[in-house]
């Protein structure tokens, strides 16, 4: 049976640009920006496409990791427009969670079967440049076998400048200290124009590109991230996809890429009118997700859809746009919480394999490197995780509350 559907009122430049990334063209920025722009039965056929491309790259399998994040601190120097996480030094929520603390919760996190923590945190003041190498240490020496995913490009210059070192010498005592891989983050938009709008102050594009560079010549990977929905344009973003592209055909260093979408409830720049938006709506969030696939097609076969930024039902329709990963389970998140996600800090493993099986995908949990350690067929028992109770990991909220770990210099 020939199912016909009139495609009339589709940009036929649309169509040809579909129909050269289905051939293998590689898809430019403005063609991905036309890609972003297409509504009605158009976009469905990007969604379409991005999912024929993701059959390609990553298969039928819905990796996700089984990770604890680690936002050791959230005292920060800097004031970016869209963080709410962050506290000044002199302010009562401000709190920094000694390496003992750190290393507990690593510790916590290995017994219930993570493989990963997630060490990002503020930029606190006056900090000590072996600060980071400390906490990994304390890491390692309580759960050896655990992988520490830390420290951003942002982290990583701070902790240089701290230090009093080149950034490769930085990098070369992270990983001595422990550290595995680099979390992509700070990324947010590599424009300058539009860095300059909503964080001043922060990391420039260029920096970001050299110390993932720097990275990735270390032999050290990195995830990559975008975040959008904000003050930018669909080109600023699809140029940033490209530039991501031209980084991964020199280096090979980047395991995933990441679009993240802008939480506006309680970001600054959100409330005092600096950015009007209040995020990407649903189309757009699902275009974005699939016009990364197209643009990395064949490039970095790995697009996380996040369900602490979208939630876990757009997350699961996400596998259909582009994405074949889900993220981690994350335990402790608290950047996106405190920014007003509505979605949690925890998604169980059980949780995360009901995702992917739902929608007909082979449930598989990963490690930080995509090597899958175990795929799940169906009628599996519950996990360690599956039965903790989420009260012993306590809450960002009640973190900054308690004061029991109140920051003081
Ligand atoms: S995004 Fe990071 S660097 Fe910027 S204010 Fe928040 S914690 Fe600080």
């Amino acid at each position: 049976m020939a199912l016909e559907v009139s495609l009339e009122g589709a940009d036929p430049a649309v169509c040809r640009i579909l129909e050269g990334a289905l051939a293998g063209r590689q898809v430019t920025a403005e063609e991905g920006a036309a890609l972003l722009a297409a509504r009605g039965r158009a976009m469905y056929m990007v969604g379409a496409v991005a999912d024929e491309l993701r059959r390609r790259d990553a298969g039928e399998e819905a990796t996700y990791v089984v990770n604890r994040n680690i936002n050791f601190t959230n005292v920060c120097v800097k004031q970016c427009g869209f963080c709410a996480f962050s506290r000044d030094h002199r302010k009562e929520e401000g709190y920094m969670l000694p390496a003992e603390e750190v290393a507990r919760r690593a510790r916590e996190a290995q017994e219930l079967g993570a493989t990963e923590v997630c060490i990002q945190a503020g930029l606190p003041p006056g900090m000590d440049g072996d600060l980071y190498e400390g906490i990994c240490r304390a890491i390692k020496e309580a759960a050896p076998g655990i992988h520490i995913h830390g420290f951003s490009p942002e982290e990583v210059a701070y902790g240089a400048r701290a230090a009093g070192v080149g950034i490769e010498e930085y990098l070369g005592r992270l990983r001595d200290a422990g550290v595995g891989t680099l979390p992509g983050t700070s990324a947010e938009i590599l424009d300058q124009g539009i860095r300059d709008r909503i964080s001043p102050g922060r990391l420039s594009a260029d920096g970001w590109e050299s110390i993932i560079r720097a990275a990735h010549g270390a032999g050290i990977r990195t995830t990559s991230t975008m975040m959008f929905g904000h003050v930018e344009e669909g080109i600023h973003r699809t140029r940033h996809i490209a530039r991501i592209r031209s980084i991964q055909e020199e280096t090979g260093g980047f395991t995933e890429f990441v679009p993240l979408g802008f939480v506006h409830d309680e970001a600054p720049m959100y409330a005092d009118g600096r950015c009007a938006r209040a995020g990407a709506d649903g189309p757009d969030v699902l275009l974005t997700h699939a016009v990364s696939r197209i643009m990395l097609h064949g490039i970095i076969p790995n697009i996380q859809a996040s369900w602490v930024k979208e939630g876990p039902a757009l997350t699961q329709l996400l596998l259909w746009w582009g994405a074949n990963d889900l993220g981690g389970t994350l335990i402790n998140e608290s950047i996106s919480t405190s920014a007003g996600s509505g979605y949690g800090q925890l998604a169980r493993p059980s949780e995360m394999r009901a995702m992917a099986a739902q929608e007909g995908r082979i449930p598989a949990e990963r490690d930080t490197g995509y090597n899958i350690l175990r795929r799940f067929g169906g009628g599996e028992g519950p996990e360690a995780l599956d039965g903790a109770d989420a009260s012993r990991f306590g809450s960002y909220a009640e973190l900054v509350r308690s004061g029991r770990f109140r920051y003081s210099r």
